[in-house]
C-alpha cells in the first residue's frame, strides 16, 4: 500500500511542478514513506533521516533548498518524536493526510525560507476521505497497477499497530473504484491488484444502493474490457465469505494466487493474538477455496515467538504448513510494538528461541516454495512481461501464481501477456522462453 500511496503523492505534487527524481541527492523534495509494522522498520526511518540530513545540508550550502518529509505510519505514530529527534525535517504527515500536500508544501517552504513557524505536522484523521480529493490523473508505470479499495482495520489483533496508525476500517464506494480501474486500464494496465489492510472486509456502497462485498466488486471489475488480471491483498480468514470464494471459481481474470495470512497453527496462540478464528476454520476455508479453484496457490504470513508460544504451539504451526502447502510465505519473529496489548503480556519469548523457530519454519516454507516452482517445469504459462532483466535478451514477468519468470525474449513484449514454456523452477523464480500463442494454457 505504501507503493500505491507514494505514487498518489507524486500525482498530487505533479501540478506543483514536481516530478520523480532518480535519486534523493540533489532533489528539491524527499519524502520518506515509512512502515511501522515491526520495530526495525521504524529504526530504519531514523537511520535514513541521518543520511538525508547530509544531502539537505549539501544542497543548502550550494544555495538550494531540499524539503524533507516523513510520511506513512511511523509519521502517524511517532510524529512528535520525529519533530523532536530530527528537527531538520520540514513536514511530517500520516497516511490519511497526503491529499493536503500542496498546502503543507506551501507552509513548509515559507517557514524554511524565513523565521516563524517551523515544521509542519499533520497526523489528523480528517473527516473527509483523501480519495475524494486526489487527482484523477494517475501516472502508470508498466502494465501492473495497484488500487486501494479499503483502508484501516477494526480487528485489533493484539500484536498489531495497524488499527492505530491506519485508523478505522473504511471502504471506498464501488463506482469510484470501477472508475479508477477503467482509467488505469485506459492508460495501459492489464493487471490490477486491489489493496486494503483488510481487503476482503471491503463493504463499499454499490451503485445499486446496496453494500457490495469484495466478491461483487471483483465481478464488476472483471467486466472491464482489457483488464486481464485481478488480484487482491491482504485478506483476513474471518472475512473470506462464500461469494468471494465462489468468485475464485467463476471469474477467470481473478488470478489463482491468494495471500491469506494465518499467523499461527495453534489455537491457543490464535486466541491470544485475538485472530478470531481457529486453525480448523482456516483449513476449512482453504478446502473450500481449492474446491472452487483447484490450482489456487496459497501464501501466508507467520509470526513465531508470540508471547507464551510453547514448543508444542510452534509444532502446530509446522503441522499446519505441512498440511496446507504454501507456494510462498512471509515469516517474522514477533516484534513488540508500543501501545499494543501483546507488548504488555508476560512470557515474552527469548531471542534465541525466536531465531530457532524462524529458521525451522523458513526451512520448511522454502522447501515447499522450491517444490512448487519446480513443478512448473514443462508447462506453458501466460506471463505478464514487466521489464528487461539484468542480462541482454532477458525479460522479467509474472506468472498467474505470482512467480517471477525470467524469459528469453524481445523487449517489445513488455506490457503484454505472452505464453512462456517453462524449462525450470528455482527457489525464487522460473525460467523459460516465449512460445507461439496457440499453445498457451488458459486465457490470461
Ligand atoms: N491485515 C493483514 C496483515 C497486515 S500486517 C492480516 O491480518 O493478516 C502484515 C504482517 O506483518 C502480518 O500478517 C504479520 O504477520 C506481521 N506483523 C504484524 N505485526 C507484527 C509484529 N508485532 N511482530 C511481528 N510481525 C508482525
Ligand atoms: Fe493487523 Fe491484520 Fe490484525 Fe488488522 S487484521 S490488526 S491489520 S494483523
Amino acid at each position: 500500500m505504501n507503493v500505491y500511496d507514494s505514487a498518489r503523492m507524486a500525482d498530487v505534487l505533479a501540478p506543483l511542478g514536481y516530478e520523480p527524481a532518480d535519486a534523493p541527492d540533489g532533489a528539491d523534495m524527499v519524502i520518506v514513506n515509512t512502515c511501522h509494522i515491526r520495530e526495525n522498520a521504524s529504526e530504519k526511518t531514523f537511520h535514513e533521516l541521518g543520511r538525508l540530513r547530509q544531502m539537505k545540508q549539501r544542497k543548502a550550502a550550494e544555495g538550494g533548498q531540499m524539503v524533507l518529509a516523513v510520511a506513512g505510519c511511523v509519521a502517524q505514530a511517532e510524529g512528535a518524536e520525529i519533530m523532536a529527534r530530527a528537527p531538520f525535517v520540514d513536514m511530517v504527515f500520516g497516511p490519511q493526510a497526503y491529499h493536503r500536500l500542496p498546502e503543507m508544501v506551501a507552509r513548509a517552504t515559507r517557514s524554511a525560507a524565513g523565521p516563524g513557524e517551523r515544521g509542519v505536522l499533520d497526523t489528523d484523521f480528517p473527516v473527509e476521505s483523501k480519495f475524494d480529493h486526489l487527482p484523477e490523473e494517475q501516472k502508470l508505470e508498466g502494465a501492473s497497477a495497484f488500487l486501494t479499495v479499503q483502508e484501516g482495520c477494526d480487528k485489533f489483533c493484539t500484536f498489531c499497530v495497524v488499527p492505530y496508525t491506519r485508523g478505522a476500517e473504511f471502504s471506498r464506494p464501488a463506482a469510484q473504484i470501477v472508475a479508477e480501474a477503467r482509467r488505469l486500464v485506459g492508460s495501459g494496465a492489464k493487471e490490477i491488484t486491489l489493496l486494503g489492510q483488510n481487503v476482503n472486509a471491503y463493504h463499499g456502497a454499490g451503485p445499486d444502493g446496496r453494500d457490495w462485498g469484495l466478491g461483487r466488486l471483483i465481478r464488476a471489475l472483471a467486466e472491464i474490457d482489457g483488464l486481464a488480471r485481478i488480484r487482491y491483498t491482504t485478506s483476513h480468514p474471518r472475512d473470506m465469505d462464500d461469494d468471494l470464494i465462489s468468485a475464485h471459481g467463476a471469474v477467470p481474470a481473478l488470478m489463482p494466487y491468494l495471500h491469506l495470512p494465518v499467523q499461527s497453527g495453534s489455537d491457543r496462540v490464535l486466541e491470544a493474538m485475538n485472530r478470531k478464528h481457529k486453525a480448523a476454520d482456516y483449513r476449512r476455508i482453504v478446502d473450500k477455496l481449492r474446491a472452487a479453484r483447484p490450482d489456487l496457490a496459497l501464501s501466508s504470513d507467520f509470526i513465531v515467538g508470540f508471547p507464551g508460544e510453547s514448543e508444542a504451539d510452534f509444532k502446530e504451526t509446522l503441522k499446519l504448513v505441512g498440511d496446507v502447502g504454501y507456494a510462498q510465505a512471509f515469516s517474522f519473529k514477533y516484534s513488540s510494538r508500543p501501545g499494543t496489548p501483546a507488548a504488555l503480556l508476560e512470557m515474552q519469548i527469548e531471542e534465541q528461541a525466536k531465531s530457532d523457530r524462524l529458521y525451522a519454519l523458513q526451512a520448511l516454507l522454502t522447501e515447499q516454495q522450491t517444490a512448487f516452482n519446480a513443478s512448473m517445469a514443462g508447462r506453458t504459462l501466460p506471463v505478464l512481461v514487466e521489464k528487461t532483466g539484468k542480462l541482454p535478451g532477458q525479460l522479467i514477468g509474472k506468472s498467474p501464481y505470482l512467480q517471477s519468470v525470467v524469459i528469453r525474449g524481445n523487449p517489445r513484449l513488455i506490457g503484454q501477456i505472452v505464453p512462456v514454456a517453462i524449462d525450470a523452477g528455482y527457489a525464487n523464480s522460473l525460467s523459460g522462453s516465449v512460445e507461439p500463442v496457440a499453445e498457451m494454457e488458459g486465457a490470461a
